[in-house]
């Protein structure tokens, strides 16, 4: 079922969501709001989509970038439902990218991410899941992980002087950031 996306300002997107039970994973419960996470997230063009953006309190994300009309310039990701998922940074350095999100409509502002971080955690089946993600996949994986947290990325912004909307991101910084992506793309794979 497609669900409602809330938006900045609305007190869900600053709620901390609450780990599932490992048993509780195969649950009706959480397989269905894991199925209506995915259509949600397709059916707005989302690069991700995290529980606490359809005020459902749990720790589960999806992420997938498949030639994303939103996000032209984006390295691929297949389907990926985390649940439960930690981050662990491999590396000190940052990159600074341009984000957008489903809850903050028509702005992208730039954020610092760690390109190399480790993330684990469990699929929809209950599997431990445990992979690499790096350079601008993994300021993707970030970002949603960060609405679990109650945190939306123009919390992580050092200088808001650069939030754009999106007819002035494609027009005055798009062509730039190309750039930049293809650059981090060759340092760090992804
Ligand atoms: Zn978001």
């Amino acid at each position: 079922m497609i669900r409602q996306i809330v938006q900045i300002g609305n007190s869900a997107l600053r709620e901390i969501a609450n780990a599932v039970e490992e048993s509780n994973i195969a649950s009706k419960e959480i397989q269905n709001l894991v199925d209506d996470l995915i259509e949600t997230m397709r059916d707005a063009n989302g690069a991700g989509l995290a529980s606490t953006q359809i005020a459902a309190p749990y720790r589960i994300c999806v992420i997938e970038v498949n030639k994303n009309p939103r996000y032209p310039y984006k390295p691929d990701i297949p389907l990926t439902v985390l649940i439960n998922p930690k981050v662990t940074f491999l590396t000190k350095d940052r990159i600074n990218v341009y984000e957008g999100c489903l809850s903050v409509p028509n702005l992208r502002g730039r954020v610092d991410r760690c390109p190399e971080i480790l993330i684990e955690g469990f699929d929809r089946e209950g599997k431990t899941l445990s992979f690499v993600a790096k350079g601008i996949s993994a300021g993707t994986f970030q970002h949603e992980l960060d609405h679990l947290d109650g945190l939306v990325f123009t919390d992580r912004m050092n200088d808001a002087s650069s939030l754009t909307t999106i007819d002035e991101f494609e027009v005055n910084h798009e062509e730039e950031f190309k750039q930049q992506v293809i650059s981090i793309v060759k340092n760090y794979g992804s």
